[in-house]
């Protein structure tokens, strides 16, 4: 596809004509504050806008400013980051404002390289934090990007590979004018997810429609080529929430595990013993483990106690809850235990947290959810 004057032309100014006419008051666009917009940037990696308001007004009501989020303990961080999900980027953004403030007089350097070379920061959010930010001009490719490029010029190879991945960067490096490059990449952005869709792109209502080669050869349905996706894997797993005097018993996950950083019921994977042959949401009506395979209940206390040092008798299947993790499909069935005998070990990240004190803590997603069904329960349940 060649992109003559005319072509150019047409494009640039029927999609700022439709941006201006169609943008969505977001938080983040009411400023071009690069703190706000590399916050936004990453919380919006994987998330839907719907998702990420509510999220990016509270973190930023918490964490005002760089200096802020830098001298926030990672817990806080995670805690206002509980719910997002892939908490890498809440750790990330934690040791990038420490960076900042040791490095950058707490500011987000201007240029694409130095930006790069921040945690979390990788080509396309450079791009975007340097073009929104700061007007250089930076070509970005994203998930809607991707699509829309793809789309445009009709290019039928993976858009993933390193082929499509170099013609998509140079087309999006041709597109960019030289002026107010950052609003366009939002416009274009704003396009693929509100016009350019996946599924059912509104190609009638497109405002860049006469551009593009996909539309004109019937060929937007199956432009670009999907994503392979991964095999998935199905898991059971146990959490135990075992009880001592109204408060349970929580552990802070390794920096290797899940959720690292936050804090969880001890759990375990449950594939390699014998499935309980309780009911689903059972506990509620104060079901007991009669039905339980004595030699699950065993492993589960066997493995309690290798895990905190204290001896507990496992009695009621509390819920289960179905979730899933990336590839991961995950069953989880959650137990309440009484705490018998021992003290916790030193050296690892356990403690008995009132329901009182559930909120201040980040808590896994399963684990919130636990420790919500938990909140005013009765003692009789774990008996
Ligand atoms: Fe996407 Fe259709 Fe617009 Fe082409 S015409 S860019 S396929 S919405």
């Amino acid at each position: 596809m060649t992109l003559d004057r005319n072509w150019l032309k047409r494009f640039r100014c029927n999609l700022r004509r439709w941006y201006e006419a169609h943008a969505r008051d977001l938080p983040w666009r009411r400023s071009s504050d690069a703190y706000h917009v590399w916050l936004s940037e990453i919380m919006l990696q994987q998330t839907t806008v719907t998702a990420v308001v509510p999220y990016f007004e509270r973190f930023i009501a918490r964490f005002p400013t760089v200096d802020d989020l830098a001298a926030a303990s990672e817990e806080d961080v995670l805690l206002f980051w509980e719910g997002l999900g892939y908490y890498s980027r809440a750790r990330n953004i934690h040791k990038t404002a420490q960076t900042l403030v040791a490095r950058y007089n707490s500011r987000l350097p201007e240029e694409v390289d130095k930006l790069e070379q921040l945690p979390g920061i990788g080509r396309y959010t450079a791009g975007a934090i340097a073009s929104i930010a700061f007007e250089a001009r930076a070509p970005i490719v994203e998930a809607n990007t991707l699509r829309l490029y793809s789309r445009l010029l009709g290019y039928r190879g993976d858009p993933r590979s390193r082929e499509g991945q170099t013609l998509l960067w140079d087309f999006a490096g041709r597109i960019l004018p030289r002026k107010r490059s950052g609003q366009f990449n939002q416009a274009l952005m704003e396009l693929g997810s509100r016009v350019c869709t996946p599924s059912e792109p509104d190609c009638p209502h497109c405002p860049v429609r006469s551009c593009c080669t996909a539309l004109a050869e019937n060929a937007q349905h199956s432009i670009p080529l999907p994503k392979s996706r991964p095999k998935v894997t199905y898991t059971t797993e146990a959490s135990i929430a075992v009880r001592k005097n109204g408060a349970y018993l929580l552990r802070r996950c390794g920096s290797d595990e899940r959720w690292s950083g936050m804090w969880d019921f001890p759990r375990f994977r449950l594939d390699e013993l014998a499935p309980p042959t309780t009911q689903k949401h059972a506990a509620n009506n104060g079901h007991r483990l009669k039905a339980m395979a004595k030699k699950t209940r065993c492993r589960l206390e066997e493995s309690v106690l290798a895990a905190t040092g204290v001896e507990t008798s496992v009695n009621a299947l509390v819920t289960e809850i179905e979730h899933s993790v990336t590839r991961y499909r995950i069953r989880l069935l959650c137990y309440g235990a009484v705490h018998t005998a021992g003290s916790l070990q030193p050296n690892r990240e356990l403690s008995w947290v009132s329901p009182d004190e559930f909120r201040n803590l980040p808590l896994s997603v399963t684990g919130r959810k636990f420790a919500d069904l938990l909140v005013g329960s009765s003692s009789e349940l774990f008996e």
